[in-house]
């Protein structure tokens, strides 16, 4: 579906003529908030007075620095913007607009040295697409525009992936034609991306019964700044090394990695092929090379909520061990951990059918006591099964 234009000075299709108020409305206004007799028609764009732009250039990213792009990114559309886009003078415009179309485009935007503001629709109301520039020598709109696909939808899980920049109407239709709903209608649904409707948590006020586009989401997939946070925050350190891989695929050389160790918590239950994921951790591993790990125990507490959150399945002791041998390892020891956690999965998640793990909070302080206790004794089951095994010598 093609992307929505929006008019600069106000809402909705450029090209759609305005006919104005009717005059029932006119007469209202003007008796409650005094209307002038002398009406203002919106400024022409050629001869809105832009701040002088700040030259840079980013590599490999489209960069737009017309005055029609850094207008039309200047702002969102509450009623101050809108008074401010007609004014005829912007006091501040971003630079230039980048228009990224991978996700590589938007990692070179935020490396660029100068301060990024990300715009989705550009429905903003609270100043959210502001060009601030900060402490930063320029300010550059990133215009997710092109970033517009539904990537895949799952429909056992009903999971569904979509790039942030696709538009609510097109993301709508998109899952209509696969018999879903997303079942989010703000009212700036013409224009709002699915980005940014998860980063301002928008509430649609027709999406009774759906709810909050938070209670929709299931996970968040960041361009790997979490890595470079990590990288640079173990920066010096000689025995830590940052690598971002895909465990479930070859495209790097596991046996180069030769790690000792390796650590995984809650991971496994989304990888539809577990087991080649685990004998590529396996490989990974340098000969007598530790895997620890944990993912949610019993099949039989699997429901709804496992569903919503990506899960393939859960195990039990006897099943992980027997694909962790058959991945190469050799298992030292497998257990169940977090009774008082799988009770309160079986009765809130299983059997209330709620949406959301609640009382966490609660849960988390008695979790030293009970850490000690398991300690002592081994529980009969558990919310989740802990493993340790290793890659024998050779
Ligand atoms: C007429 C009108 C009606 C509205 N109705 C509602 C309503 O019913 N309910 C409601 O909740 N809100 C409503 N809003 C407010 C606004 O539409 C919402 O906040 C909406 O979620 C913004 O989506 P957007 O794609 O336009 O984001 P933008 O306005 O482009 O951006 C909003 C914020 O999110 C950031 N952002 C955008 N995309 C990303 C991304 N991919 N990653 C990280 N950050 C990002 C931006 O930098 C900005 O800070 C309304 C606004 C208007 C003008």
């Amino acid at each position: 579906m093609a992307r929505r234009e929006m008019r600069w000075f106000g809402w909705g299709d450029p090209a759609h003529v305005s006919h104005g108020l009717p005059d029932g409305a006119l007469e209202l206004l003007r008796a409650r908030v005094g209307l002038s007799d002398m009406p203002r028609p919106p400024f022409p764009l050629s001869a809105i007075r832009l701040p002088a732009p700040v030259e840079f250039d980013i590599p490999g990213v489209q960069l737009r620095t017309d005055d029609e792009a850094r207008i039309l990114h200047a702002g969102g559309k509450s009623y101050p913007d809108l008074v401010r886009m007609r004014s005829g003078a912007l006091e501040a415009a971003p630079d230039a607009v980048a228009v990224p179309r991978t996700e590589h485009e938007v990692r070179a935007a935020l490396d660029a040295g100068v301060a990024v503001v990300p715009f989705g629709g550009g429905t903003s109301v609270v100043g959210g697409v502001d060009a601030v520039r900060g402490r930063h020598p320029a300010v550059v709109s990133l215009d997710l525009g092109m970033l517009d696909r539904l990537l895949s939808v799952d429909e056992r899980s009903r999971i569904a992936v979509f790039e942030p920049g696709i538009q609510l109407p097109a993301a709508e239709a998109a899952l209509n034609a696969q018999g879903f709903t997303l079942g989010h209608f703000p009212q700036s649904y013409e224009y709002a991306t699915v980005g940014g409707c998860v980063a301002t948590r928008s509430a649609g006020q027709a999406s009774t019964g759906y709810g909050r586009i938070d209670e929709l989401v299931v996970g968040l997939e960041v361009i790997p700044e979490y890595v470079e946070e990590m990288r640079q925050r173990f920066a010096g350190r000689q025995n830590v090394r940052i690598e971002c891989l895909d465990i479930t695929s070859t495209s790097f050389d596991l046996a180069a990695l030769s790690f000792d160790s390796a650590v995984s918590f809650n991971v496994f239950e989304h990888i539809p092929d577990d087991v080649g994921a685990m004998r590529h951790v396996y490989h990974a591993l340098c000969p007598g090379g530790r895997l620890a790990l944990l993912v949610p125990a019993h099949q039989a507490l699997y429901g709804h909520f496992d569903e919503l959150i990506g899960h393939q399945r859960r195990y039990g002791k006897r099943e992980l061990s027997e694909k962790l041998r058959s991945a190469g390892f050799h298992v030292d020891r497998v257990s169940y951990s977090n009774p008082l956690g799988a009770l309160g999965w079986l009765v809130n998640l299983r059997l209330l059918r709620q949406r959301q793990l609640k009382a966490v909070r609660a849960y988390d302080s008695v979790v030293p006591l009970l850490a000690g206790a398991e300690r002592l004794v081994r529980p009969p089951f558990g919310l989740s099964v802990v493993a340790i095994a290793h890659r024998p010598a050779a």
